[in-house]
């Protein structure tokens, strides 16, 4: 029962600002999801190609799914069917991939380009002149079954709340300036996907519009 409590307890938390709530799934058993669809859940992240595949094909058809992330170009069309959002796009020719299997399936598919922003090294996305460099390319115009519709990002995994609370701002700014600086067809800037258990204060209080929440809803992962 924890489990619809905590979505309850996220949308009521979340609500004022219309921040949509992610339920992150990621090594969960199946009859956790479906606690969580039972409470009105319906937005699921993965960040497994196989997994969500899985789950997708056992779970109710209204279910959207989020693909969160790292995504190999080879796998995307396993999810490239049926996939809702995908949020970690981190190079042009994942993005051209997605738009050669989108086009395939003969649909558009929904992405937000991941930013770097964290300090930590290992973290993917483009760093800011990459993504404006990349928004500003002939290469993008042309890839007409894929819509941009936001950024994604992940702050630095520390304590340091004034830390992450400057990453999430300067996603934001970003996230601004290309609203109103890029007019492209296939460019709209709508959600900024930042904030999971850890930092989704912080994340709304930046603006995000959809947090990303794992072990707050369904407990911690033994991986
Ligand atoms: C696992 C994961 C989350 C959720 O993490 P929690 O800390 O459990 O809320 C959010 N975003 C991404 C990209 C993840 O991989």
């Amino acid at each position: 029962m924890a489990i619809a409590e905590n979505i309850k307890s996220f949308n009521k938390l979340l609500s004022p600002t219309d921040t949509k709530l992610i339920a992150v799934s990621k090594t969960k058993p199946m009859e956790d999801l479906l606690q969580a669809y039972e409470a009105e859940q319906r937005h699921f992240g993965e960040n497994k190609v196989q997994e969500l595949v899985t789950k997708s094909e056992e779970l109710p058809k209204d279910i959207m799914w989020h693909m969160i992330g790292h995504l190999q170009r080879n796998k995307v069309k396993y999810i490239a069917p049926f996939i809702h959002l995908i949020h970690a796009v981190d190079s042009p020719r994942l993005l051209k991939e997605i738009n050669k299997q989108a086009l395939k399936n003969d649909r558009v598919i929904n992405c937000l380009l991941q930013v770097h922003i964290a300090q930590e090294e290992s973290k993917f996305g483009f760093d800011e002149t990459e993504l404006f460099e990349f928004l500003n390319s002939d290469e993008l115009r042309s890839l007409e079954n894929v819509k941009i519709v936001g950024l994604m990002g992940m702050a630095t995994n520390t304590s340091n709340e004034q830390q992450v609370d400057q990453e999430f701002k300067g996603l934001r700014g970003l996230f601004e300036t290309i609203k109103s600086n890029i007019s492209l067809p296939n460019v709209s800037m709508e959600e900024l996907s930042m904030g999971m258990t850890g930092d989704y204060k912080i994340a709304c209080a930046s603006g995000s519009t959809m947090v990303r929440i794992g072990s707050a809803i369904f407990g911690s992962r033994n991986y």
